[in-house]
């Protein structure tokens, strides 16, 4: 880490493929996310992972008052 703004994020791994590019954070926090096409890819999956273990719905047992929280990180929108 450091000034070079440039370099893929997943860079310590040691193979970055293809070209660093920004993408748009898949969290969809709107940041951008600088990557190679590889670990782009790899994001990609991971991000599809993660989706399919929390549904963006709450489970039918999910209670609000229990968790003391929002399902939805913005209400707002
Ligand atoms: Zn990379």
């Amino acid at each position: 880490m450091g000034t070079d703004g440039d370099a893929c994020v997943d860079a310590h791994s040691g193979d970055c493929r293809g070209q660093v590019r920004g993408h748009a954070s898949l969290g969809g926090t709107g940041a951008i996310i600088m990557r190679c096409d590889h670990h782009y890819g790899l994001a990609l999956e991971r991000a599809a992972a993660i989706d399919r273990r929390y549904p963006p719905h709450p489970p039918q047992d999910f209670d609000f008052l229990d968790a003391g929280e929002h399902w939805y990180e913005d209400l707002s929108r």
